[in-house]
C-alpha cells in the first residue's frame, strides 16, 4: 500500500476497484499496459482506503477500473468512507441507486459507432440504464473519448444525447502511449498505437466544432469554452506542461500503491494528452468563470 514517510495532502484520489471488466474498448487505457490484475480482498481493500483518506486527508474519491461496478458491495461500502465520489462505469450493468454521487458513463458515439468501439449492443444497454436511474431526476454524465474512429459522428451523437433530460457531455481525447509494450492477452495494441491519434489539425477542428455544438445545445456539452480553447494545439503544451495531477490526485492501483503520473497509465505521452484535467486547471488559474464552478 502507498506509503509517505511525511504524508502530502492530496484533495482527491482515484482508485482501480477491480481488473475484471466485460467489454475490451478497443481505445482502453487500463489493459494496454501491464499491471497486476490480483485484488486485495474487500476488508483490506476498504480499511486501506480508510487509512489513506486519514493520512491524506483525501475529500473526494473516483472508483474506476476495469469496470467498479463488478465488485458493487464493495464501492457501496466505500461511497461512504468520503464527502465527494464519482464513479466511473462502462453503464452496461445496472446503475446503482446512490444519492450525492456523480455517475459518470463512458459514450463514444452513435449506437453503430460506439457499439463498434465497445461491442456489440453495448449502446442500448447504456440507454436502459441510464432511463431507469435518471427517470428519478438524477444527474448523468456522458464521458465521450475522440479518437479516429468516432471523430466524425460527434455532431449526431450529442443530437441523440441532447434529447437525454439531466446529462451532460464531457468531450476528451484518446491520449497516447510513449512506448507502446507488447500486452498479454489484448489484441488491439497496434492500433492504439498506429491508428487511433489523431494529429494536431483534425484535435483542432473537433474542438472547434465542440464549440459550435455547445452554442446549439445549450447546457448538454460540460467542458468550459475556455477549457476546449486550451486544448488548442496552440495551447495544450503549456497546460500540459504544468499538469500538476500527480500532485494533487492520489491515483492508485488495485493493491493500493500509487500509479504514476495519472490514471492513464504510467508510459502515458502527456505532451499529447486529451484528458480535460490540465486544462480546466489552468483555466482555474486563470479565474475563468466557467471552470471555477468544477469542483475537481
Ligand atoms: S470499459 Fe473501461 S476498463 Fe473496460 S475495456 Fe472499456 S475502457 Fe477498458
Ligand atoms: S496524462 Fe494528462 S492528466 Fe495525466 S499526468 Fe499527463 S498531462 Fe496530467
Amino acid at each position: 500500500m502507498f506509503y509517505e514517510e511525511n504524508p502530502k495532502e492530496y484533495h482527491s484520489a482515484i482508485v482501480d476497484v477491480t481488473d475484471k471488466c466485460n467489454l475490451r474498448c478497443r481505445h482502453c487505457f487500463y489493459y494496454r499496459e501491464e499491471h497486476d490484475s490480483e485484488e486485495l480482498d474487500d476488508e483490506s481493500f476498504l480499511s486501506g482506503l480508510e487509512e489513506l483518506r486519514k493520512r491524506h486527508n483525501i475529500m473526494s474519491m473516483g472508483w474506476c477500473g476495469g469496470e467498479p461496478l463488478y465488485r458493487k458491495e464493495v464501492v457501496a461500502q466505500g461511497l461512504k468512507l468520503f464527502p465527494l465520489n464519482t464513479i466511473y462505469t462502462n453503464g452496461t450493468l445496472p446503475i446503482p441507486d446512490v444519492d450525492n454521487v456523480m455517475i459518470a458513463i463512458s459514450i463514444d458515439g452513435t449506437p453503430e459507432i460506439h457499439d463498434r468501439i465497445r461491442g456489440k449492443g453495448t449502446f442500448n444497454k447504456i440507454i436502459n440504464n441510464v432511463k431507469a436511474f435518471n427517470s428519478k431526476g438524477k444527474f448523468i454524465l456522458f464521458l465521450t473519448t475522440i479518437h479516429r474512429i468516432n471523430f466524425q459522428c460527434i455532431e449526431e451523437m450529442i443530437e441523440l444525447l441532447s434529447q437525454i433530460p439531466d446529462t451532460m457531455t464531457c468531450i476528451m481525447f484518446f491520449t497516447p502511449l510513449k512506448k507502446y509494450k507488447d500486452v498479454k492477452g489484448y489484441k488491439y495494441t497496434e492500433e492504439q498505437k498506429n491508428f487511433l491519434d489523431l494529429t494536431w489539425e483534425e484535435r483542432d477542428d473537433v474542438i472547434y466544432r465542440v464549440l459550435k455544438l455547445k452554442r446549439r445545445y445549450p447546457g448538454k456539452i460540460f467542458n468550459p469554452d475556455r477549457t476546449l480553447e486550451l486544448m488548442l494545439s496552440e495551447n495544450a503544451g503549456i497546460c500540459t506542461s504544468r499538469c500538476n495531477m500527480p500532485r494533487r490526485t492520489l491515483t492508485l492501483d488495485l493493491k493500493l500503491n500509487r500509479k504514476l503520473p495519472c490514471v492513464l497509465g504510467k508510459d502515458v505521452d502527456c505532451s499529447k494528452c486529451g484528458c480535460v484535467f490540465p486544462y480546466i486547471q489552468q483555466a482555474k488559474k486563470e479565474g475563468d468563470p466557467e471552470a471555477m464552478r468544477i469542483r475537481f
